[in-house]
């Protein structure tokens, strides 16, 4: 079964009502490749007023984070049934901002999910490692680990609404893209430890994204590799140039 090429819009916490509004129009008005599946991501307090102001099928909305308890005494955090009483479908989970300014370990992000999946909503959890973890040569085992943390707390049945997103920590924002050889290294890896892992179908139905610093210029060879089924953006899809980035497989 070929796999549906996905592009998420990490908007993390930028834009005012102005600016997201500019970035959803320019979203509305542009001619988006009808194959790809796109979700955006806007601060939690404009899922809302984003949801209001698309108007393309193909696009959805995800939150950044959600809480892996139901409605209660939880300042500051929002839960999944509150996703679902906006219509949001997706979240991110496992960022590795929030994982390390926020101190999220493995088994918080992976028991997240599973309160997100068990609750309707699809999540995209991330994955990746550091700078000196990937000078350490342990990259692959880094990111197997984080892997194993999520396998251990979802079913084989729960993988279909989950899309991986493979993001090194030192491509993030930095402009230092991952290499197509590096980036599909680890995507096959992944791929493969599904498989061993969880099960063939598992690793032949999941998107992996590659995350870190994609832009309208490197994103075409990116998608052309093998394992590579989409992209999360982050600082480019606050831009134009995001458009191109989701018709990068055209
Ligand atoms: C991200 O934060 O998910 C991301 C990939 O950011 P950027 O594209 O800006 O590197």
């Amino acid at each position: 079964m070929a796999r549906q090429f996905f592009v998420g819009g990490n908007f993390k916490m930028n834009g005012t009502q102005k600016d997201l509004k500019a970035i959803v129009e320019n979203l509305n008005n542009a001619q988006l490749d009808s194959n790809a599946e796109v979700v955006i991501a806007p601060p939690a307090l404009y899922l809302d007023f984003v949801k209001q102001n698309l108007n393309k099928s193909t696009v959805e909305v995800a939150a950044q984070n959600v809480f892996n308890k139901p409605n209660g005494a939880f300042t500051g955090e929002i839960s999944a049934s509150q996703l679902q009483d906006l219509g949001i479908k997706w979240t991110i989970l496992g960022h590795s901002e929030r994982r390390n300014e926020l101190g999220e370990s493995d088994e918080f992000v992976a028991s997240k999910t599973k309160y997100a999946l068990d609750n309707g909503i699809s999540v995209i959890w991330c994955c990746g490692e550091s700078k000196d973890t990937r000078q350490a040569g342990e990259t692959i085992k880094f990111v197997e680990n984080q892997l194993a943390a999520l396998a251990k707390q979802i079913s084989e049945s729960d993988w279909k609404n989950v899309v991986v997103a493979y993001e090194p920590i030192w491509a993030i924002g930095t402009g230092l893209v991952a290499t197509k050889e590096q980036a599909q290294e680890v995507h096959a890896a992944i791929r493969s430890w599904l498989k061993q892992n969880v099960s063939d179908k598992v690793a032949q139905e999941t998107r992996i994204l590659y995350g870190g610093s994609v832009n309208a210029k490197n994103c075409k060879d990116l998608a052309k590799e093998e394992d590579i089924d989409g992209f999360l953006v982050g600082g480019a899809s606050l831009k134009p140039e995001f458009v191109e980035i989701i018709n990068s497989k055209q």
